[in-house]
């Protein structure tokens, strides 16, 4: 069960994949059989539904290596109930659970001797895409397509240490749109891309903080928090953004060390003035610490533009569950 850990990889996050994934196509009829076999390119027709009409939702989450060689593979259950629900919103044929929980399982099981050593993980992005070929089907969900899980070794988000990140703030432009932002795909990063290009070329900013009508509600791939010493407050759950395991679990780890949580409307001005600290919440860097916010031409500093105390505590307990470092009281980790 154990085998040997290959070193994290030091290539950019994403572009190094384990030798095997899972797969299966759908139709009309429902989802086929599951084949696991190497990583190999897939022959689609010019014509298919997804380059034309953007039918394609994903997951991300990730299996980290424990102790005892163990793969453990965190919060399964609510990366699979989310790409379901993605699904749904796409008119994509909803997979069951059991479905995507075994596909997940067995991509992290065939790969468990390239999972790294923590702080490294097996990132694991189970993608669903309509393949029919049809151009003129602008207006009906593919017939058919394909599901499949790829997975990625990653190393230290944080190799180089960890920055405290510029965030522009955008309180004009939308990242999608208010049904849709809740929903996983592809065409929602596409949407958000030119204001994050933008944002990185004049400000040099790392991420945008999306906040319409002057309420937050999150960056291109990541939730927001403010954090002091006894408090974590974050946007309430609406359709308009992504609602984030991490940010869940966040939410419930604070509230079990002691911390008081707020899920409440977050405005832009008690961002800026906030005394304490800021963090964006995701899978890949897990918490990542703000020290910068930029709104309207202006450069705010949080903390004093240092990575939070409080940051690094929540990150810490989160990432003890993940490695089996600490007790998961919540029954989050699957261990496969
Ligand atoms: C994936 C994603 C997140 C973070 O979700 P996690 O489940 O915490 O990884 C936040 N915002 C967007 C837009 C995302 O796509």
């Amino acid at each position: 069960m154990t085998g040997t850990a290959t070193s994290a990889p030091r290539a950019p996050f994403g572009t190094v994949f384990a030798t095997t994934m899972a797969s299966t196509t759908f139709d009309e009829s429902g989802y086929g059989p599951v084949r696991l076999h190497e990583v190999e390119d897939f022959a689609m027709h010019p014509g298919a539904h997804v380059f034309h009409y953007a039918s394609a939702c994903f997951e991300g989450l990730k299996a980290h290596r424990g102790a005892g060689g163990e793969a453990r593979i965190f919060r399964l259950d609510a990366h699979a109930a989310r790409l379901r629900q993605s699904a749904g919103l796409m008119c994509l044929p909803v997979p069951d659970e059991k479905l995507v929980i075994e596909m997940v399982e067995a991509v992290v099981a065939a790969n468990r001797d390239e999972i790294p050593e923590p702080p490294g993980s097996l990132y694991l992005r189970p993608t669903l895409i309509g393949a029919e070929v049809n151009i003129g089907a602008a207006g009906s969900p593919p017939k058919n397509g394909f599901f499949y899980v790829l997975a990625s070794p990653v190393g230290d988000y944080f190799a180089g240490g960890m920055r405290a990140l510029r965030i522009l703030i955008e309180d004009e432009h939308r990242r999608s749109t208010p049904g849709f932002g809740m929903v996983k795909a592809g065409a929602n990063y596409v949407s958000a891309l030119r204001t994050v290009v933008a944002a990185r070329r004049d400000h040099q900013a790392d991420q945008v903080l999306f906040a319409p009508n002057g309420f937050v509600e999150e960056t291109g791939a990541s939730n927001f928090l403010l954090i002091d010493d006894d408090l974590v407050v974050t946007a309430p759950l609406s359709e308009s953004y992504l609602h984030g395991v991490t940010r869940d679990s966040t939410l419930r780890l604070a509230a079990r060390l002691g911390y008081k949580v707020e899920e409440r409307p977050l405005s832009v001005n008690e961002v800026l003035t906030w005394k304490g600290e800021a963090a964006l919440s995701g899978t890949a860097a897990v918490l990542s610490a703000v020290g910068t916010l930029i709104h309207k031409g202006e450069e705010i500093t949080i903390n004093d533009g240092a990575v939070g105390s409080n940051t690094l505590r929540l990150r810490a307990a989160l990432t003890e569950i993940h490695t089996g470092a600490a007790e998961d009281p919540f029954g989050w980790v699957r261990i496969v």
